[in-house]
Parts: C-alpha cells; sequence; structure tokens
C-alpha cells in the first residue's frame, strides 16, 4: 500500500480556500468556483468539494470508495463545524449541509441538489428551537425527506406533492407557504411513512448514513441514463467524472428578510449591460426555479406594478450584491450566472459560473467588453462560437413556445421552419407558387427534387448524413433540413409520414428546427433573426486579424449575391452540374449523355452554351472583380440519366432513335458505384465537348462582363476528380486552347487560371506532379473523406451514429475534417505541390470549409482560403479570426 496519500476532498470557505477557478478538471465548476469566490472575498458559506477523481475511482472499483475518503471527509465536515459553530446531528444545534454535484462543464442529467441535509426526527427539534420558527423548521424537514427521498431513494416526486395538495385542502389555503408549523409537521409524518412504504425501509436518520448515501446517489448519477446521453450529445468523456459538494446551508426561507434568487450579471438574451434577474422573498432554491410562486425582479427600474423588488425589499443585500456583480465580472472578465441567498439580511454566494447566452448577447457582451477595456479584442474574438452565429442569420423557434415532438434526426441545415407537408417537389413548387409554406418530406433527395427544395421553407429526410445531397444542399441555399430522421417512416402511397405512433397526412403542418435536428408535430412560433451592430462590429476585428480568405460555394445569382452580402471574398467553387437541373436544360444535359457519337453529343452541347455563357455572365457580374471558381461538370452520371419510359421516350424522341436503342444505352450508362464511376474529369476526357463549351461559355461571359464594366473578371477554371498527372494536362490543355479560340475571335484577352480539386487520395500523394499544371489546388474534402475512409457520403448516415457515439470515430469526418488521415493527405499535397510551384494557390471548398475546427486545421495547414455556403460565410470569418489568433498564440507560447 502506497504511503502517499491522495487528496481526495478540498475545502472552501471561511478562509481555507484550497481550490481555484482554474482546477475545474478536478473540482468541477461548482467547486472551482466556490473556492474562487470565497478567495476573492466574496461572502461563501464554508463547505468542501469531494474531487471528480474520486467518482471514477467509485464507477470503477465496483461502487467502493477510496479507503482514505472517510477520514478526509470528516476531518473537512470537523472544519465546517467549527466555522458555523454547528455540529452535524447535534440535537441541539444541528449542522445542515447541501449536496450538489458539480462536473466539468454543467451536465443537466446529473442528480438534482439535497438541501436540509442532516435533518433527522431529533434535529429537527433542535432547529426549532435554535431557529426559534417551529413552521421553517418543519418545512425545512420535509424539503429535505422530498428532495432525499426522490433524488436519492427513487420515490417518484408526485407522490410528495399530492401529500401537499391534500394537506393544503385540508387546510383550506392555496399557497405553501400559508401551512402553518403543525401541518407541515403533519405532512412530515406522511412523508415518513409513504418513504417507508415506496422504499421497505424507515426513512434513514443517521446524519452521516444520509451524507454518504447522498454523495453516492451524486457519483452514481454520473453514470445514469440522462447523464449518458447528455455526454454522449455533448461529446463529453465519460472518465470526466463529476465532483461533489457539500457545504453549510444558508436559509433564505427563515422569514421576510430572507431570499433566494438567481441572476445574470448581463441580460443572457440581448447582452445588454444590466443586472437580470429574479429572487423569492422568504423562499427556498427550488422554489424560484420550480414556479409555484412568481419569482420577482432584483432592480425596481424592471418592476411592473404589483412587484416588488429586491432593491425595494432588500434593499442592503441588493447593494451587496450589486457590488459582488461588479467584482464578479472584473475578476472573471465575463459575464456570470449567479444564485444567492440572503438569510437574514446576509447575502451568500452560492455558485458562479460564466452565463450560457444567445448569440445575440454574445456579441454584444464580447464587443461591449472590449470596448470598455475589461477584455482584449483577441480575447473578444475568442468569446464568440463562430458556430452559433447561424442563429443569427436564420428564424429560431421561441424557446418559450409551446410544441410536441414528433421525431429527431441530424442538424444538417440550420434554422426553424414551419409548413404544410407535401412529399414532391413539384408539389412543394406548385404549392410555393400559391404562396403556401411547405416543408419538403422525402425519403432522400436527388439533384432533380432542387426546384421543390427551393420553393419549400425546410427539407425533411428519412435516410442520408450530414453530407448527403439535402444536407449540402439545403445548407448551400440556406434552407432548414432535418436529415436522416431515421425514426420516421415516410409513405409515399399513403402520402403519410409517421413516427412513434403519430401521423401527419400530406397537407398537415410540421415544424422542424434544423438547429437540433427535432420535428414537430404542427406550428411552433417563431422569432426572426436580427443582426445588430456588435455583429459588425465583431465581424469588422475578425476580418482584420485573419489570414485567411473565406469565399463560397455558389452557382446561382441569389446565392452569389447572399454570399457577398455575408462578406465572401469570391465563389470558391461553382458546381456547374447544379446549373443543368434546370426543366429547360435538363433535357439537353440528358441528350449529350445518351447521344452514342461525338456529333450528337456537340448538338445537345450546343444547345447548353448559351444558358452556360448567360449564368457566368451574372456570377461576374456580381462578384464584380472578386475570383470566381468554376468546376467543370462533375455529375454522378446516374443523377442525370432518365428516369421512366417517358423521360427515356422524349430522349429518343429528341435524338431520334428508337426507344429500344435508347434503353439499351441507358442501361449501358448505368453504374454500380457511381460515385466512382464515370463522373468528374473522366466525363471532360471522354466526352471533351461538354468542357470545351463549358470553357468557352466562361471565357465569352469574362469578355463580355469585362467590356460591360471595366471590371476584369477573374476566372478560376477547376478541374474534378483528378487522379493522375495527366488527366490535368489534358483538360488543361482543352481549356487553354478553347480560351485561345474565344480570345482569337473576340480580339481581346482576359487572365485567367486553370487548377484542380484535390479530392482522391492519390491526387494528395502525387501533388508534386499534378502541381506542375496547376495554378491552384482546392481541396475537395466531402470527396477526399469519402476515399480515404471508404465511405460513401450517401450511405455512411446509416451507421455512423452508431461509430461516433461508440468512440469508434470521434466525430463525423464529414462535418469536422479528420486530422489524423484527410488531414494528414492535405498536408503533404500542401507541402508537395508548394514545392513545385511556392507561389500555389491552395483552397478547401468540401463541406469542412465552414466548420470551425476544420478551419483551425486550414490555417496550420498554410491554406490561403477556405469555401462554404453562403450562410456560413460569418462564420468561417470568425473562425479563420480564431484560428488566426489560437496560430499566434501557439507560436508565442
Ligand atoms: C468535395 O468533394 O469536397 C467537393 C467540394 O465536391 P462535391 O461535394 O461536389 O463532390
Ligand atoms: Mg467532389
Amino acid at each position: 500500500m502506497s504511503d502517499v496519500t491522495t487528496k481526495w476532498v478540498y475545502n472552501f470557505g471561511a478562509e481555507a480556500n484550497e481550490g481555484r477557478a482554474g482546477m475545474k478538471n478536478l473540482l468541477g465548476g461548482k467547486g472551482a468556483n466556490l473556492a474562487e469566490m470565497a478567495s476573492i472575498g466574496l461572502p461563501v458559506p464554508p463547505g468542501f468539494t469531494i474531487t471528480t477523481e474520486v467518482c471514477t475511482a467509485f464507477n470503477s472499483a465496483g461502487r467502493h470508495y477510496p479507503a482514505d475518503l472517510q477520514a478526509q471527509v470528516t476531518d473537512a465536515l470537523a472544519r465546517v463545524e467549527d466555522a458555523v459553530g454547528l455540529t452535524f446531528g447535534d440535537p441541539a444545534k444541528p449542522l445542515l449541509v447541501s449536496v450538489r454535484s458539480g462536473a466539468r462543464v454543467s451536465m443537466p442529467g446529473m442528480m438534482d441538489t439535497v438541501l436540509n441535509l442532516g435533518l433527522n426526527d431529533e434535529t429537527v427539534r433542535g432547529l426549532v428551537s435554535a431557529s426559534g420558527d417551529a413552521r421553517f423548521a418543519w418545512d425545512s424537514y420535509r424539503r429535505f425527506i422530498q428532495m432525499f427521498g426522490s433524488v436519492v431513494l427513487g420515490v417518484d416526486h408526485h407522490r410528495f406533492e399530492e401529500i401537499i395538495e391534500q394537506a393544503k385542502i385540508d387546510a383550506g389555503v392555496v399557497e405553501d407557504t400559508a401551512l402553518t408549523a403543525a401541518q407541515w409537521q403533519e405532512v412530515v409524518a406522511e412523508y415518513l411513512l409513504l418513504v417507508e412504504t415506496e422504499t421497505g425501509k424507515p426513512f434513514p436518520q443517521s446524519p452521516e448514513d444520509q451524507l454518504w448515501r447522498a454523495i453516492g446517489a451524486v457519483f452514481g448519477s454520473w453514470m445514469n441514463q440522462r447523464a449518458i446521453t447528455y455526454r454522449r450529445l455533448h461529446d463529453i468523456p465519460a472518465d470526466w467524472g463529476t465532483a461533489v459538494n457539500v457545504q453549510a446551508m444558508v436559509f433564505g426561507n427563515r422569514g421576510a428578510d430572507c431570499a433566494t434568487g438567481v441572476c445574470f450579471t448581463r441580460d443572457p438574451s440581448t447582452g445588454e449591460d444590466v443586472f437580470y434577474g429574479e429572487f423569492l422573498v422568504n423562499a427556498q432554491g427550488e422554489d424560484v426555479v420550480a414556479g409555484i410562486r412568481t419569482p420577482q425582479p432584483l432592480s425596481q427600474a424592471r418592476a411592473k406594478p404589483g412587484e416588488v423588488s429586491m432593491e425595494q425589499a432588500l434593499p442592503a443585500a441588493y447593494a451587496e450584491l450589486l457590488t459582488v456583480r461588479e467584482k464578479l465580472e472584473q475578476h472573471y472578465k465575463d459575464m456570470q450566472d449567479i444564485e444567492f441567498t440572503v438569510q437574514s439580511n446576509k447575502l451568500y454566494m452560492l455558485q458562479t459560473r460564466n452565463g450560457k447566452r444567445t448569440a445575440t448577447a454574445a456579441l454584444r457582451i464580447a464587443v461591449e467588453m472590449a470596448e470598455s477595456g475589461l477584455i482584449t479584442r483577441d480575447e473578444a474574438l475568442m468569446r464568440v462560437n463562430p458556430a452559433a452565429l447561424d442563429q443569427l442569420l436564420h428564424p429560431m423557434l421561441n424557446p418559450d413556445a409551446p410544441r410536441t415532438l414528433l421525431s429527431r434526426g441530424l442538424p444538417a441545415s440550420p434554422g426553424a421552419a414551419s409548413g404544410i407537408v407535401v412529399f414532391s417537389a413539384d408539389e412543394a413548387e406548385m404549392r410555393a407558387q400559391k404562396g403556401e409554406a411547405v416543408i419538403l418530406v422525402r425519403v432522400e433527395t436527388s439533384p432533380e427534387d432542387i426546384h421543390g427544395m427551393h420553393a419549400a421553407r425546410g427539407i425533411l429526410t428519412t435516410r442520408g448524413g450530414m453530407t448527403s445531397h439535402a444536407a449540402v444542399v439545403a445548407r448551400g441555399m440556406g434552407r432548414p433540413c432535418v436529415s436522416g430522421a431515421g425514426g420516421v417512416a415516410v409513405d409515399y402511397g399513403t402520402q403519410t409520414l409517421s413516427a412513434g405512433g403519430r401521423m401527419v397526412r400530406a397537407g398537415e403542418a410540421i415544424t422542424i428546427d434544423g438547429a437540433t435536428g427535432e420535428v414537430f408535430i404542427g406550428y411552433v412560433q417563431m422569432i426572426e433573426p436580427k443582426v445588430s451592430g456588435h455583429f459588425g462590429t465583431m465581424m469588422g476585428w475578425a476580418d482584420a486579424v485573419r489570414t485567411l480568405k473565406v469565399r463560397s460555394n455558389a452557382e446561382t445569382p441569389l446565392d452569389a449575391e447572399t454570399a457577398k452580402k455575408f462578406g465572401a471574398e469570391g465563389i470558391g467553387l461553382c458546381r456547374t452540374e447544379h446549373m443543368f437541373f434546370d426543366p429547360e436544360r435538363i433535357g439537353a444535359v440528358r441528350q449529350m449523355i445518351m447521344a452514342g457519337d461525338e456529333d450528337g453529343r456537340r448538338k445537345a452541347v450546343a444547345k447548353l452554351l448559351p444558358f452556360q455563357r448567360g449564368d457566368f455572365i451574372s456570377l461576374f457580374r456580381i462578384m464584380a472583380g472578386l475570383p470566381v471558381t468554376i468546376r467543370l461538370l462533375d455529375p454522378p452520371l446516374h443523377e442525370f440519366l432518365p428516369h421512366g419510359d417517358q423521360e427515356l421516350a422524349e430522349i429518343a424522341a429528341a435524338l431520334g432513335v428508337d426507344f429500344a436503342t435508347i434503353q439499351r444505352r441507358a442501361a449501358d450508362l448505368s453504374e454500380a458505384n457511381p460515385m466512382l464511376g464515370h463522373r468528374g474529369c473522366r466525363l471532360g476526357i471522354t466526352y471533351p465537348e461538354i468542357y470545351e463549351m463549358q470553357a468557352q461559355a466562361i471565357f465569352e461571359a469574362a469578355l463580355a462582363v469585362a467590356a460591360e464594366t471595366g471590371a476584369a473578371p477573374v476566372p478560376e477554371i477547376m478541374i474534378p476528380l483528378v487522379g493522375a498527372p495527366r488527366e490535368l494536362e489534358i483538360t488543361r490543355a482543352l481549356v487553354d486552347k478553347a480560351a485561345a479560340a474565344v480570345f482569337a475571335d473576340k480580339g481581346q484577352s482576359i487572365a485567367y487560371q486553370v487548377g484542380t480539386m484535390i479530392e482522391l487520395p492519390r491526387a494528395a500523394l502525387l501533388a508534386d506532379r499534378i502541381a506542375k499544371s496547376a495554378d491552384f489546388f482546392s481541396f475537395g474534402t466531402n470527396d477526399l473523406t469519402q476515399t480515404v475512409y471508404g465511405l460513401s457520403r450517401d450511405d455512411a448516415g446509416k451507421f455512423l451514429p452508431h461509430y461516433v457515439d461508440n468512440g469508434i470515430y470521434e466525430k463525423d469526418p464529414f462535418v469536422s475534417l479528420d486530422r489524423d488521415g484527410v488531414g494528414l493527405l492535405v498536408q503533404m499535397a500542401a507541402e508537395k505541390g508548394r514545392q513545385t510551384k511556392p507561389g500555389l494557390k491552395l483552397g478547401i471548398c468540401g463541406e469542412h470549409g465552414g466548420d470551425p475546427s476544420s478551419i483551425a486545421f486550414c490555417q496550420e495547414a498554410g491554406l490561403d482560403y477556405v469555401s462554404c455556403s453562403p450562410y456560413r460565410v460569418p462564420v468561417a470569418r470568425l473562425a479563420a479570426a480564431q484560428a488566426a489568433i489560437g496560430n499566434r498564440v501557439d507560436r508565442t507560447s
């Protein structure tokens, strides 16, 4: 046995602070902050924290405590007894304590608090005489039995509430506070009986026994289902464990000079610099949140007629609280969420932590704190979670609005939307044209659904992951989307969707929340987003520090305009295949693919040229001199093949061949694995007339816009799915030839670049050779992830959640760039590419380009820009700033 004793227990309060705010890992957030508050002179009732290490030891040793824990707890308890002059279990002057859990981060799934621990049939009488208030003492005892009985012994808390309700009826009163000491004493007797009947044992009377059982319940609750689920959803490792805080009780329920309250040092929903919170006179902790009585405002300025503010009711304690507010903000340099109690006009602090806030509030608080000099601009930039900015760019559900949950899927594209259910893109379009709000519900979407997706307010799919077609397109369009809602069954035949025994028919309303993945029945009230001045200020600061440029993936004028409005510095990916799904064009595309020979293809391609030229003219005009990366056609062929006899017949007629021929050709073209098939530059190499036409359209458009506006467009032509250096040589030559032809024809020229996507492992491995014919590389990390993992983008959603839940993959690699594998290839390709061409421009245009942690990786890998969907541009600007600051810190430390 080792003779070095591990310290399992840390004291706080009464000038014996062994902890600090920086010790959250060991003491949990609550314990660390209690010690910190006490050490800066704030009034904290004394207590002690049992460390998170005990939790881990306890749960891994079959619920056994470390041998020397008991002695350390006894010592710590004795110190508390000394500090407050009371003794645990003393029938005359009993010390009562609270027992609370406290993990590193706040964990709603954990055990609720137990207050007034130490009361029993004897000590309650001591409390009666010590406090001189029998009503208070019996009420405290019944609260203790109720909390301990439900959270530690597992008795349904409704059973306790029923007893109180009956007592109030019998006494002819409405409010709990109207019950007398004798009536509470009767409630206690019934509670004790209830516990004995429910658990088969009398309510534990020994305070030591009570304490150890409460401590055990906290540690045990770390492993309960609620907590496990919460950890899974928030990426919290199980081995973090929770701490337990045992603290001397102070009472907010001992009369009119007592109170309890919760507050934020600033308004957590707007960020305004006002003291925000509520309190209740003569109440204990849970009364404020339980909704039994209406809490009152803190400051008189915020009191409505009929309300009594704390400023008015308890002026001295309020004044002290204002000083605490000031002191806490100065000390923590952030908005705090505080819990306090006033006992006999004296203020006690029970908790402080950085307050949760909306994105609007986060921006305002950070900007104002930086402007007042409390924090630096860099610190302000680091304060705002870039992903939270999404909230500002889409409508969201009113958090207070009632709702009925139907099911859950993946939070594929943020924002909330309500509308009537439709099951086809055509119907979505038709109904939207009539002014109806619709939600398009599909098992999965395909490019042919784009018009319906565009017309819909939101999209729900039952299959597909975070980079499924529905998810990518919805994010690009800024449409809310829930994808992969596997618990929802869609029946196109009966036009219904059902989940958990409930059914919704076409034409009935649902609401989706693309930020949480939730699906609700009916309409839920929304709040419109506001982009405040602080948002702009923060973006300006971000732009000043970031070194990564931010571009956007955009192909429609609307996308391009949105991107520009949000600050995009160019287009990083224009997926030209998305330009061909328009009903006017798809026929020509199909003819091009289905034509049996070059001549047939050229005829079809010629029909597309004017459309493409028009598309590019619009984009160049909008981007006005900013770079525009246009990717030549990259269709998984199957997305363009005709479906059904009618479409086949139409193509047959257009090509002037018989039906059987076209049927055979369709069968020939169908692929077992289209994602690895005849797509990308393979198509451009086998059918060069397609890329020739696109290049011609780009150069003609660029010259036209240059002549029209005087600002020369900057076309960057990008070749997809290159895996062999020769592929880029061939396609580049084809583009250069088209450029020369257009320039000769028009008698004018324009600067342009030709580059490639790096989206296959082989391209990354051979990047030095590929770079010889490239002016730039853009990492297509969607396909690169797919091919590095051998994981289909469209099918992985079926089992990826299992992998992530079980820690086999740390994160969904389609959402957050896998540094270990995919990242290694990106780094290698970047280095190899720049070995060949030191100035080679590098960007990323996969979905990861809008993901903050992936953006940090891009910064480290030395990329020049990231490109993301239009609605993520502000997110990327801030994430890029944070990456730049992070890099600076790394270098200087
Ligand atoms: C990619 O593969 O990362 C990419 C951007 O191309 P797409 O998503 O169109 O395949
Ligand atoms: Mg790709």
